[in-house]
């Protein structure tokens, strides 16, 4: 019924049949939930007709939303609904521009294509994430994603200079960072634009001093509304605020991203830690050398990536398979003489000069000696891939090749502040003890940012407890040494809930304040940030 609808105001493509139905009703998180249709937008008047067609309903009383997807690899649910899905892999997919240290794509855009073109100038949006295979551009943006280089480089916060946005009035906009002149003069305007810019201004000023101490005290957060960063006194940026808020404030049909010149020359040297109580240490021996990346994985990730070799071999491409076998001999004999590493640390070093990048590794190297570390220095780049490799598919590998339990992302992405690491892991572990289970630890040890993925059975009720448990456990931990409950992978359907007592009452209510300026009828992907609901979202947890 709702499709028939749908179909008479829509040029491009709506769905409904079951098959498609049953795939949109998954994305990478632990959830199930199935749309009653799938869009296909042609163009912008398809997604501006789209939200009028949405909020007549709302007026009628009717619940109806949008809720936009790109790649759907989601760890939170955030591309899920109940309601309509909004696909921009089939329209909004092109590549507009590539120039000057800047980008313009449309949110379809699989971020493996968007690299291949911005290669071509030597250019590279430095936050793609481990997903970078399968994952777009507007997803990155929407979730604010970060990556490997994140250290280094930042999230994606930090690479959006304009945006395109389908509001709630059904009408796209440029969103760009104006100055206090032309702020005054977009606030003037007796328009729906100009009234949501003045609310915006009046709530983020109103509220300086507590945003500013809201602002969670770590090197990267998803978790909330960023409202603390859209005024500095001088820019007011409404992109700060539509980075990484899921979809929940308006749909983007366009990205303007700033790219960097990537370094010339990299090298990788790979730690082998044989107990977690030495990674503290480890870190702040590496950390001390600033490398661009500083990642890690763990023992079960790699018994994983031995047990599925011919899936990485897929990946990976080799040139020559003898080589690449070879290669892999080492974590062979690991995994047979019992001497697999607890954790094996990337740190990968960078820069425009090749023998500075020498000088640096050789002092670590003597570093890591003294502290009795085992390592490798990797001289070539196809062996570099391959830990690479292991570190961005860990994920991905479980999600596709385990049988009778899945992969449950709960503790997915906390992070605290690298100092506080010799205090915090310890009290984290003897949490994650008590529940006996099975999991795989990878992440951003320079950020102190973990993926912490179990392996469960949803369709045990006993999972359920323990997922409720375990998680607020972990959160209330991380809270106590002031870190987010989620870095990069964002809030979603699985951590909204604890939003209000992340940054306490007060704080929400601005939350809830902002998501009513934008949307008023609730019509962007609801229960999203704000407005969520832990019990709907458990009576959603996948059954397969
Ligand atoms: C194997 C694996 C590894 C991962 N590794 C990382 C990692 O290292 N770092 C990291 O940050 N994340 C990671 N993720 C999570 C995820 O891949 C990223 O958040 C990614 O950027 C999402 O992109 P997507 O295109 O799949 O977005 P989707 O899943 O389609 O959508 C993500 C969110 O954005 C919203 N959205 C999508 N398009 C739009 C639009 N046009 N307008 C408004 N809102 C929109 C959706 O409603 C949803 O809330 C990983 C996921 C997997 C499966």
């Amino acid at each position: 019924m709702l499709a028939e609808e749908l179909k008479k105001i829509i040029k491009g493509e709506v769905v409904s049949d079951e098959k498609t139905l049953e795939k949109y009703s998954h994305d990478a998180s632990l959830f199930e939930i199935k749309p009653k249709a799938v869009v296909f937008p042609k163009d912008v008047e398809d997604l501006e007709g789209l939200v009028r067609f949405a909020a007549d309903k709302k007026m009628q009383g009717k619940e109806v939303s949008i809720t936009a997807r790109s790649g759907g690899t989601d760890m939170t649910g955030g591309a899920l609904t109940e309601s309509i899905i909004v696909d921009f892999t089939k329209h909004f997919n092109r590549i507009k521009n590539v120039s000057n240290y800047s980008a313009v794509a449309e949110p379809g855009v699989f971020y493996r294509d968007f690299e291949k073109e911005t290669l071509k100038q030597n250019l590279l949006l430095p936050s793609f994430p481990a997903s970078r295979e399968i994952c777009t551009v507007g997803g990155m943006v929407a979730n604010n994603s970060g990556g490997e280089k994140t250290l280094s480089y930042g999230k994606t916060e930090n690479y959006v200079l304009e945006l395109k946005v389908v509001l709630s009035d059904g009408r796209e906009y440029a969103i760009k960072p104006l100055d206090k002149k032309d702020l005054e003069i977009k606030i003037a305007e007796k328009t729906f634009e100009g009234r949501l810019y003045k609310k915006v201004y009046d709530l983020v000023r109103e509220n300086d001093v507590l945003l500013k101490s809201a602002k969670p005290a770590v090197s990267k957060n998803s978790a909330g509304y960023y409202l603390w960063n859209v005024w500095d006194g001088k820019i007011f940026d409404l992109t700060k605020l539509l980075v990484g808020s899921q979809g929940t404030l308006g749909i983007i049909t366009e990205i303007k991203f700033r790219l960097i010149q990537p370094k010339k020359f990299s090298r990788l040297a790979v730690i082998f830690l044989k107990d977690m109580k030495f990674l503290p240490s480890a870190a702040k021996a590496v950390l001390k050398y600033q490398p661009e990346s500083f990642e890690s994985y763990d023992d079960n990730t790699l018994k994983l990536a031995i047990r599925f070799l011919p899936s990485l071999i897929k990946i990976l491409k080799p040139k020559n398979l003898f080589k690449l076998a070879w290669e892999f001999l080492p974590e062979f004999w690991m995994i047979l003489s019992g001497g697999i590493p607890k954790l094996v640390l990337l740190a990968e070093f960078a820069g425009d000069n090749q023998k500075e990048i020498l000088e640096r590794l050789e002092e670590l190297g003597s570093d890591l000696k003294s502290g009795r570390f085992k390592f490798r220095m990797v001289k070539d780049p196809e062996e570099a891939k391959k830990y690479w490799t292991m570190r961005r598919e860990s994920f991905n590998l479980l999600r596709q090749h385990i049988k009778g339990k899945r992969t449950a992302p709960f503790i997915d992405d906390f992070i605290v502040l690298p100092e506080k690491l010799p205090d915090f892991l310890p009290r984290l572990y003897k949490i994650l003890g008590k529940y006996n289970l099975i999991y795989t630890i990878a992440g951003h040890v320079g950020d102190a940012n973990f993926h912490i993925i179990p392996l469960m059975d949803l369709s045990d009720p006993k999972s359920k407890e323990i997922i409720k448990k375990l998680s607020f456990e972990v959160y209330d931990l991380v809270l106590e040494f002031k870190g987010s409950i989620t870095a990069e992978h964002n809030d979603g359907l699985i951590r909204s809930h604890y939003l209000k007592k992340m940054y306490g009452e007060k704080v929400y209510k601005l939350f809830e304040e902002t998501k009513k300026i934008f949307d008023p009828l609730n019509i962007f992907n609801p229960g999203k940030k704000v407005g969520s609901d832990q019990d709907y979202a458990f009576q959603h947890l996948a059954k397969r």
